[in-house]
């Protein structure tokens, strides 16, 4: 069943608060996810995406706030949303000792269903792993685990998905892989709220909210996110790049500093600082082949700025 069309929001979290003992996990969480979205919460280890997906398919009660899921609260119908969503844990769930096609039929039996029913659905997804389905699930590589967990959390046709880090540990191919057939669940009606560590997958998301430390920083598009970087950003390099991260932090204008892949990436205040005036300093500590760039931020530009406020 999909409530693509309905005026119903797939989600709705209100105010939702969740502590273990002192360690608070999710700090007055609010936002909404409308009906056919890929929404995605991203954010580092330990943020509270996990928490947040385990109280919105209500395995783990908040202490304070209210969700619902396809207009069903979370604590008084907690069993009608179980029928509804699927749901795909962060690490992996599904029955190691079993076989592919096991672990598959124990998901199908569970929820009333066959596998024959519902083929259609994963049949893009589990024709790929279906060759191995001898194979015991816990001598699968990690890009077919995610697979077939994403098999199992469909084989019920739910109107929502709810995906915990579906690509953390698989390989390149296994993610855009992965990230494909989402797409191809949305175009079915199938809403996907999905959670990852890794900033470039934001773009594949319609809407993102960045979280950290049990908290939501901004919520919208990506090019949203992105159009509100309003700090000059440039990418610097040098051929010391870990004592340039140091000297770069002590020059006047440079007001962040992180490495980012090859580069450091610094935010600066253009009214004291030039390139001119960055690489000379550079040079007075000893640095050569100095490269600086003005660059556009991306969405990690954007999680750092936020984080830093
Ligand atoms: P993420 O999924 O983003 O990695 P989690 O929701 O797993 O984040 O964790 C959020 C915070 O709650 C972290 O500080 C984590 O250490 C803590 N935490 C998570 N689960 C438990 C638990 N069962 N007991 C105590 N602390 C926990």
């Amino acid at each position: 069943m999909t409530l693509a069309g309905s005026n119903i929001k797939a989600v709705v979290c209100t105010n939702v608060c969740k502590s273990y003992g002192k360690v608070p996990a999710l700090k007055n969480i609010s936002f909404t996810v409308e009906q056919g979205e890929i929404f995605g919460v991203i954010g580092p280890d330990g943020a509270g995406k996990s928490t947040l997906f385990r109280v919105l398919t209500t395995l783990l009660l908040a202490d304070s706030g209210t969700a619902s899921v396809e207009g069903m609260d979370v604590v008084k119908e907690y069993k009608e949303i179980r029928k509804n969503v699927g749901y795909m844990p962060g690490r992996f769930s599904l029955y190691q000792d079993l076989t592919v096609e096991e672990n598959l039929k124990i998901f199908a039996t569970l929820f009333h269903t066959t596998i024959e029913e519902n083929y259609y659905l994963i049949k893009d997804i589990y024709s790929q792993i279906e060759p191995f389905k001898t194979r015991r699930a816990g001598a699968l590589s990690g890009g077919m685990k995610q697979k077939l967990a994403l098999s199992c959390a469909l084989i019920h046709k739910p109107s929502i998905l709810f995906l915990d880090e579906p690509t953390t540990g698989i390989d390149p191919v296994s993610r855009k892989e992965l990230w494909e057939m989402l797409r191809k669940l949305k175009s079915q009606g199938i809403t996907i709220v999905v959670s990852t560590p890794y900033m470039d997958e934001a773009s594949l998301c319609d809407r993102i909210a960045l979280i950290r430390d049990g908290e939501f920083m901004k919520i919208d598009t990506p090019k949203g996110i992105i159009s509100g970087f309003r700090k000059e950003l440039w990418a610097v390099r040098g051929s010391n790049m870990s004592a340039l991260i140091g000297h770069l932090r002590e020059v006047d204008g440079v007001v962040t500093c992180f490495a980012f892949g090859d580069n450091h990436h610094i935010t600066v205040d253009n009214t004291v600082l030039t390139k001119e005036i960055l690489r000379s300093r550079l040079e007075e500590k000893g640095h050569n082949e100095i490269y600086i760039e003005k660059i556009e931020a991306g969405i990690e530009d954007c999680f750092m700025e936020l984080a830093n406020r």
